[in-house]
Parts: C-alpha cells; structure tokens; sequence
C-alpha cells in the first residue's frame, strides 16, 4: 500500500510560470525512495516517458504531455555537521527555494543571500546551476543526492562530479529525467565566519549607506528582494519563466568588431578572455522591449527586456514564436545567435 499520489489527465496550468494550460498524462508525486520501483511496476506508467518537474518556472509548454511528469516531495532540512565557521545542511529537493533561502538568513547564515526570491524547488537549483547577482547555486553545494528514475538506486555526487557551468549541470545533460535529485548538501558560512557578497554594483549601491562590518546575510538578501521587485515582472500576474535566453559569450576580436560597429555595448570580460554580452541589451537594442503581439497576448516585458510575457490566454507556441522573432532580429543585427535559457517542451 503507498500513499503517493499519481493523478491522470492532470492540468499543469498551476505547475509552470507561463500558466500555459496543458495536460499531463499522469502526474505523480514521489515522497520515499520505494514509490519509484513500485510506480515502475506499473505497466501503464512504465511505457510511457518519463519527466521531471519542480516548480515548473524554466519551463515552457507547448503541447499536452504524452507522459509521467515526475514530482518530488521531500522537503526536510537536516544539519548534515558543522564546525566553529561552517554548517552543511541536506535539504530536500521539493522544497520552496525562496523558502529555504529565508531559513538560512534567518538562521544568520551566508552564502545564498544572493540567490532570494529565485522561483522553483531546492531541486532544480544544482540541475541549473541558477545564479544572480554575482552568485551561482555551485559555490554552496557540495553534494547532490539522486534517485535513478528507471530502479530507485540512489547515488551521491560531490561538487566536482556535477559539472557545472553557466546554468548547466551533469543533470541537465548526461542525466537529463533519469535521476530525480532529491536532496541537496549545501555549506553555508556561520554568521561571524561570513561576508557580504556585493560584487554586482546595484547591490552594493543600494546598501551604500550601510556599515558594510555591520551587515548581516538577512540585510543583503532584504535588499536583493527589493531590487527583484523593482526590476522584474511576478511570475504570479505576468506569467514568465526568467530569462528566456542566456547572456552570448564572443570572442575578443568579434566583441572589438561589434563594438566599431555599434559603439559602447555592455560587457562583461571573462577570465579567458571571451566577452559576455547582455542578452537584455541586444534585445532593447532590436526594440522589442515593452512591445506586445498577438492581440496583446504575448510580449516582452517592459521592466526587462530578457522577459517575455504570458498577458492571458498565450500557448506556447506563441511564445516560441515571439522567441524566434527576437532572435532572427538579434541574428541580423549583431550575427549572435541567441540560446535558449527556457527549456522548450516540444
Ligand atoms: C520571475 C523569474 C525569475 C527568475 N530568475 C532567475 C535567476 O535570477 N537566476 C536563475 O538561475 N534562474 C532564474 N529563473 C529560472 C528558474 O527560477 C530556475 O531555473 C529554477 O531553478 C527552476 O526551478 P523549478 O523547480 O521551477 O524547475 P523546473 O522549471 O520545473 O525544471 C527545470 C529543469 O530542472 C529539472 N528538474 C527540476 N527539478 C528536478 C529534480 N528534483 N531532479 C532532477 N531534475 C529536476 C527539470 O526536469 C527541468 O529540466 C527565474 C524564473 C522566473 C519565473
């Protein structure tokens, strides 16, 4: 007898951030190690491909799912070890991340004040490695522990067997909907042991006035919190999904052409030399900021130009073709090709 929950024909309107209205040929919701054999035994599920969702908020749908879309329910935090400077502590996948972001401040803990108000689970962060405002998932994270969808047999990775990069992972790629993480190993600086991280200057601006020896992690991760409000649509009225596109990386030479070509462009120089370029720049730059089709259904969003926008009654192939309209303008205006952050359920 299990308790977990598998529902059918089941609406992911309230599962992703664009509220795009699809169905899900089965959801389930998995809560113990043992559900995954036992979901496995299943013939009707087992024939069908599996998926894994969080919160749904790099997600964009564009059909409904001939599929067993893969929920995680733990969500306990447990104190792994500490010492005089750091604590570890093992957090279950399903949980909030904005949630436990606000635990460790309020526990007077650094490292992922940075990160608040990030939509989605503790889950997703490793498998995307996301990041803000000068900090991404992996400098707190040293373990990741997953559960093979296909057998239930758990296996732990330490940072360095993740390979992470720029919103990327081994769980993005190699193990893409065939290990379900569901617990993650994060240290985090004690309260005496840490330091402000205000390497992004509107951060740092706006905690100019603040004795920086004074500050706590709950100050810094306050003032992120109103800087995110300020510059960025809510998911919950105009429904987004992040950065639709990641930021291009150019070459030296190509970035000095550009620039002959375009005069000051926004940078920011890497350590092997290659130049990153704002996506939001190039976009605002092709006009599309604040511009809106489709009947106003779907557009980009006039707070930041890397948004684009659900305004009511969008699918998601509108949203697509918004996205491929930007880029082939992007193409002809700056030969950048712009990638997709958003993963596009085709
Ligand atoms: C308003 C807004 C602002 C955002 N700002 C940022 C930002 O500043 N920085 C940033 O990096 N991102 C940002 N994002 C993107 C998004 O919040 C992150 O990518 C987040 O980590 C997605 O979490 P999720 O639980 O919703 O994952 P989902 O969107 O549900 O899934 C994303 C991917 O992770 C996989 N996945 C999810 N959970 C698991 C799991 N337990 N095990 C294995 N695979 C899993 C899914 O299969 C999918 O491939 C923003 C999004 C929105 C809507």
């Amino acid at each position: 007898m299990t308790d977990m929950r598998i529902q059918a024909n089941y609406s992911l309107k309230n599962h992703n951030t664009f509220h795009i209205d699809v169905k899900a040929h089965y959801l389930v919701e998995i809560e113990k190690q043992s559900d995954i054999t036992t979901l496995r035994s299943d013939l009707k599920l087992a024939a069908l491909p599996w998926m894994i969702i969080g919160g749904g908020s790099n997600l964009l749908f564009t059909h409904d799912l001939e599929k067993v879309v893969v929920s995680c329910r733990f969500k306990k935090i447990k104190v792994v070890k500490e010492d005089e400077d750091n604590i570890w502590l093992s957090v279950g996948a399903g949980l909030d991340w904005h949630t436990f972001v606000e635990y460790t401040v309020d526990h007077g803990y650094w490292g992922l004040e940075n990160l608040a108000l990030i939509p989605g689970t503790v889950g997703a962060a490793p498998v995307q490695n996301i990041g803000a405002y000068g900090a991404e998932a992996e400098d707190t994270i040293t373990r990741v522990q997953t559960l093979n969808l296909f057998n239930g047999e758990r296996r732990e990775f330490r940072h360095s067997d993740c390979q992470f990069g720029y919103r990327q992972s081994i769980f993005k790629t190699e193990y893409e909907n065939s290990l379900l993480v569901h617990r993650v190993t994060f240290r985090l600086r004690k309260a005496h042991a840490g330091h402000p991280n205000l390497y992004y200057e509107p951060l740092k601006e706006a905690l100019n006035d603040r004795d920086k020896t004074e500050l706590t992690s709950r100050d810094v991760f306050d003032a992120i919190v109103e800087i995110r409000q300020k510059r960025l649509p809510d998911p919950r009225i105009y429904g987004n999904a992040g950065s639709f596109f990641k930021n291009p990386i150019v070459s030296e030479e190509y970035f000095q052409k550009l620039v002959e070509k375009h005069g000051d462009i926004p940078y920011h120089k890497m350590l092997d030399n290659q130049y990153k370029i704002p996506a939001a720049w190039l976009i605002e730059q092709a006009g599309w900021k604040g511009k809106k089709c489709l009947n106003k259904t779907v557009g980009v969003s006039e707070k930041h130009a890397l948004f684009l926008v659900n305004y009511g009654g969008a699918n998601g192939e509108d949203i697509v073709m918004l996205s491929q309209r930007i880029r082939e303008d992007i193409d002809h205006m700056f030969g950048i090709h712009l990638e997709r952050e958003v993963i596009v359920l085709k």
